[in-house]
């Protein structure tokens, strides 16, 4: 059994909280590791390491910044394949995935190295006479990222890229279910030339969270997981005077129009509704077909979830990996009667697809004739459930997505240019796709979704990423002759 330990100060610290987590292969079951789960003081260990070496990570040129960045994106990319095993091993995701996770997450990396131009302030020469305004941006401190099980390599990849290039000292508390990979993205990160105590492993659960969101020395959250927990988050984080991003959960609709091509709309629905076996913030799980194109629709889905192929992640062949934890399995199994119960047809059941014996594994499965009231359209699932709500008119597909109170992503598909458009003007969802399923924002754009799926003002990464790790500063400057000086006690006015 391996044991997950910290990293602070450049180096793997065994906790000594006495307090343990288990990890998982969800693929057989077998717990495979315990992750150490820190206590108040191992945290403020890490913060103090964080600190420290913050004071000199911020005074290191952006010329030198950018060279680790380079490094360390030449490093993740010749060992995405070790990435993407360690993600599979603990997460479940088939390897494929697992590797587009890492891919998505370098981009991120690819962004910062632009550090010395993306960090250019403005310049006003003369902005009144014999004076120049400028702005400069310097980093925080010490930030802090909590992160979410369904993204171990990506999420990280968020957040740390930005901020480190901004000139913080990172501290990561990852996901305790699988929590291996933050360390590999830590030795990286060493070999990169990151000097030690600039990115920081602290495991944890609540206690380390919290003593994060308290922490006097930590300036600032940036969170992803569920919404109940971004939510307190960002309450206690804002009530200390820290900045705080907060992403939250999801439900993501799908709305196709009846001009829609009904094969090129059943691929795409159900590559965005059981990869990662629904376990993405990004996954679709409501289709809103409008109109007659919902029987055609519901058969041609249907008839790809026939030949979905479920097992390891490490098996080539498979489409579908299991479910982060038997709890969690279950929980979303239950979605499937209470949807029946509540007046749904359970057209796919995924309980009795051909399933291996062992391990977290549950099928796809599809549900028609939701309504919003039913539980398994209200909540979260998180899982291999795609709902199926239909409407008869593209106002009422518009309505309920709007009426949703997750904002996270959402798509159309459809031929008519006008309506995507009009869809793109009026729908009240951070992230929108057009014929595109799962429209996660390119680097170079920030991601965020809206209401109850992000609290905070900025989003993650990009460009919202470099404000959030930065604070503003504007100089005023002159150089007058000490001759002309005279005291002067009106407010000083432009010339
Ligand atoms: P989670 O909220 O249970 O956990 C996220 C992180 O918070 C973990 O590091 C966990 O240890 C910590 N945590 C859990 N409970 C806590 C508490 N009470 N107090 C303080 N910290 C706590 O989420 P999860 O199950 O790991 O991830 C799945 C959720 O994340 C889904 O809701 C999904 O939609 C969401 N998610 C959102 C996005 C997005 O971009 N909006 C991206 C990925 C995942």
């Amino acid at each position: 059994m391996q044991r997950i330990s910290h990293w602070i100060g450049g180096q793997r610290v065994a906790g000594r909280s006495g307090r343990s987590g288990p990890v998982f292969d969800p693929a057989t079951g077998q717990q495979t590791g315990a992750v150490d789960l820190a206590d108040v003081g191992e945290v403020d260990e890490a913060v103090a390491s964080a600190v420290a070496a913050s004071r000199d990570w911020r005074r290191a040129s952006l010329a030198k910044r950018a060279a680790v960045l380079f490094a360390f994106r030449e490093l993740l990319h010749a060992r995405q394949d070790d990435l993407a095993a360690v993600v599979t091993a603990e997460h479940g995701k088939v390897l494929a995935d697992a590797a587009g996770e890492v891919a998505r997450g370098l981009e991120n990396v690819e962004f910062a190295t632009g550090v010395p131009h993306l960090l250019k302030g403005g310049y006003s020469e003369q902005a009144s006479t014999g004076v120049d305004v400028y702005s400069i941006r310097q980093p925080l401190g010490v930030v802090a990222g909590i992160t979410p099980f369904n993204f171990p390599v990506m999420v990280p990849l968020w957040m740390c890229a930005n901020a480190i290039a901004c000139g913080n000292a990172f501290v990561l508390k990852p996901s305790e279910k699988d929590p291996s990979a933050s360390l590999l993205l830590a030795e990286l990160w060493q070999e990169a030339g990151l000097p030690d105590g600039v990115f920081t492993v602290v495991h944890g659960d609540k206690t380390a969270v919290d003593r994060l969101i308290d922490h006097p020395d930590v300036a600032a959250l940036s969170f992803v997981g569920s919404t109940p927990v971004a939510r307190a988050i960002y309450e206690a984080g804002t009530a200390r005077g820290k900045r705080v991003q907060a992403l939250g959960g999801a439900k993501n609709h799908m709305v196709v129009l009846p001009d829609a091509d009904v094969d090129l709309a059943a691929d795409a629905a159900v590559s965005a509704g059981y990869g990662a076996a629904g376990e993405r913030c990004m996954a679709i799980s409501v289709v809103v077909p409008v109109g007659a194109v919902a029987d055609p629709l519901i058969d041609a889905i249907a008839a790809r979830i026939g030949k979905l192929r479920v097992g390891a992640g490490t098996e080539p062949g498979t489409d579908m990996g299991p479910l982060i934890t038997a709890e969690h399995r279950d929980r979303v199994a239950g979605y499937l009667d209470a949807g029946a119960g509540a007046g749904a047809t359970v057209v796919v059941d995924g309980r009795q697809a051909t399933l291996p014996a062992s391990g977290f594994f549950l099928g796809a499965s599809l549900v028609d004739r939701v309504e919003p009231s039913m539980s398994v359209y209200r909540d979260e699932i998180f899982g291999p459930v795609l709902s199926v709500v239909r409407r008869d008119s593209y106002d009422e597909a518009l309505a309920l997505v709007n009426a949703n109170p997750f904002a996270n992503g959402t798509a159309i598909f459809t031929r008519d240019g006008g309506a995507a458009r009009a869809f793109q003007t009026d729908v009240e969802v951070g992230m929108v796709g057009i014929n595109v399923p799962i429209p996660v924002p390119v680097a170079a754009y920030s991601f965020g979704g809206w209401k109850a799926s992000l609290f905070g003002d900025t989003h993650m990464y990009g460009p919202e990423g470099l404000n959030f790790y930065t604070r503003g500063k504007v100089v005023t400057s002159r150089w007058p002759d000490p001759a002309s000086s005279s005291v002067d006690l009106g407010f000083p006015r432009n010339r």
